[in-house]
């Protein structure tokens, strides 16, 4: 039996390679086939964006065994959860866990658009002008926590196996960092696989400038809830090539240096007016 430091531990371990694994092999696709022409060098956007994934990285390091520790005392160190009860097998609690987390993340995300607060900490990722691998982990570290924190409740309600937790958790990053690759696919693998995963046209479209495009296409790994919601959206090929990524009013390189992005939810209003302008 494996004892709950330990999974923590491998978690941790694994979540670090996944990520460098899953962004390395996106950059490798994307310089094989590129879908757009970058706006600016990319070795400053790397540097912030990746040391940005670094600190979030320390942070899961730190508080993972903290959140471990209070979902123990929640629940008396049982598993509460639906799925052990219903007793079903492996691969249906898999596909469960994925598609209400995906449900539970697809709103989350909704949520950070929606409430100016949350908007704050969600615009650092948003505000990258061009969007390749590296964007996936462009986020405040306010963020992960509180999805974290949100998604939490969800994980104790259903109670999948740790390993269940742990892999649908190595998928969406890895997924990530598909989705935001600047990466060109056939015609028909796009179409093949935007049935069942979020595919880089797909993601793109949710990194416009244009408002109404940037609430649209939320999906993390699934693109499933959007057309059931009707938040889905497309972009013909001239358009996944021509439109504007990133955010009207955050575009200059010195607002996306990792310190600016750092304290950027509490400088928001004064260095940028008022909180969405398009
Ligand atoms: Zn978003």
């Amino acid at each position: 039996m494996i004892s709950q430091e330990a999974l923590v531990a491998a978690g941790a371990a694994f979540s670090l390679i996944v990520m460098v694994g899953g962004v390395a092999v996106a950059l490798g696709m994307e310089a094989l086939a590129p879908r757009r022409v970058r706006s600016g060098p990319r070795l400053w956007r790397w540097i912030n964006n990746l040391g940005l994934a670094a600190v979030n990285e320390g942070l899961l390091y730190a508080v993972a065994p903290f959140a471990v520790a209070v979902a123990m005392s929640m629940t008396g160190g049982q598993n509460i959860g639906l799925l052990p009860r219903l007793g079903v097998s492996s691969l249906t609690a898999f596909v469960a866990t994925v598609l209400c987390l995906e449900f539970a993340g697809y709103w989350i995300h909704r949520l950070f658009h929606a409430v100016p607060v949350l908007w704050r900490i969600h615009a650092v990722h948003h505000a990258d002008v061009d969007v390749d691998a590296t964007t996936a982990h462009r986020h405040h570290p306010l963020e992960p926590l509180i999805v974290t924190a949100l998604l939490m409740p969800v994980v104790l309600l259903l109670g999948p196996a740790p390993t269940i937790t742990l892999f649908y958790g190595f998928l969406r990053t890895s997924i990530a960092a598909f989705s935001h690759a600047n990466l060109r696919l056939s015609e028909a693998l796009e179409q093949a696989l935007g049935w069942v995963v979020v595919t880089p046209d797909f993601h793109r479209v949710h990194h416009s400038a244009v408002r109404p495009f940037t609430d649209s296409n939320f999906s993390n790994t699934v693109p499933l809830f959007d057309h059931l919601f009707g938040t889905a959206r497309s972009w013909s090929d001239a358009q996944q090539t021509s439109m504007r990524l990133g955010l009207e009013y955050w575009r200059d390189p010195v607002d996306s240096r990792i310190d600016r992005l750092l304290v950027a939810p509490l400088a928001y209003s004064s260095r940028f007016g008022r909180d969405r302008v398009n």
